[in-house]
């Protein structure tokens, strides 16, 4: 039985004036029990974050792959564990769209990130376009056989299956075709990792959800949880997905 995890992208937003919002997730999440929710922040706030957060876990939204180097801008998984992330996005759309890139590279973050003892939320999902081509399975499934860990296990890693088209729009597919994605997910995860871990794995959806949307998605067969952007970022708007989740 996999419990339902949700997690906030906070995205390129928070100030340490925000802080109060984290504290209050923090306190919804501490009397929800039966859902896991965690919090991925900008860097400049994982260690405020953490401090505030109690146990509510708090991630990153992306790492480098090496541990070290010269490689100007970028934070590695161990400064990211120095300053008290548990998990990390990796292979966000708007990663691959805004920086280029690729699955290969989530792949090689994803393991950077294991190496060091965080857990992983590895993304996928289709353009617009490439839904309109007929094209969306065949995507997801390619960007699933070159980006997931080959150790690849449930006690750290979670799949996002978040259609481009879907972020910040306002858009969601249909509950049918959410759950017929999630069901390729799990099928393409059993075919790459053997059925028992396969069936561990947590399987978020993200794009839109909010509060109206949350408990009809998260009902859906394969639907593990869902990865949240905009509506994460209040209290007011984030602790209804949490019920809508439990
Ligand atoms: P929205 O919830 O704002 O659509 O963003 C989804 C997302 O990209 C979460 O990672």
């Amino acid at each position: 039985m996999r419990r339902k995890l949700v997690a906030g992208n906070w995205k390129m937003h928070g100030l340490r004036a925000q802080l109060p919002e984290i504290e209050a997730i923090a306190a919804a999440a501490a009397v929800t029990p039966a859902v896991d929710v965690a919090l991925c922040v900008p860097f400049t706030l994982i260690h405020p974050a953490a401090q505030v957060a109690g146990s509510l876990p708090i991630g990153a939204q992306d790492l480098h792959e090496a541990d070290q180097g010269a490689h100007t801008g970028c934070i590695s998984a161990p400064m990211l564990v120095e300053e008290g992330a548990t998990l990390t996005i990796v292979g966000h759309s708007e990663r691959r769209g805004d920086q280029h890139e690729t699955s290969h590279d989530a792949y090689m973050k994803a393991a950077a990130a294991h190496r060091h003892g965080l857990g992983v939320i590895l993304c996928c999902g289709e353009l617009e376009a490439e839904r309109a081509a007929g094209r969306a399975e065949r995507i997801v499934q390619s960007q699933i056989e070159k980006s997931l860990p080959d150790d690849a296990d449930p006690s750290w890693l979670t799949l996002a299956y978040e259609p481009r088209w879907a972020i910040g729009t306002g858009k969601t597919p249909t509950p049918d075709e959410i759950a017929s994605m999630h069901a390729i997910l799990r099928a393409k995860l059993r075919m790459m990792i053997g059925e028992a871990k396969a069936d561990g794995i947590r399987i978020l959806y993200g794009g839109s959800v909010t509060g109206a949307n949350a408990a009809q998605i998260l009902a859906l067969d394969n639907v593990d949880g869902a990865l949240v952007g905009g509506a994460s970022l209040t209290a007011e708007k984030f602790v209804p997905i949490l019920r809508g989740a439990a």
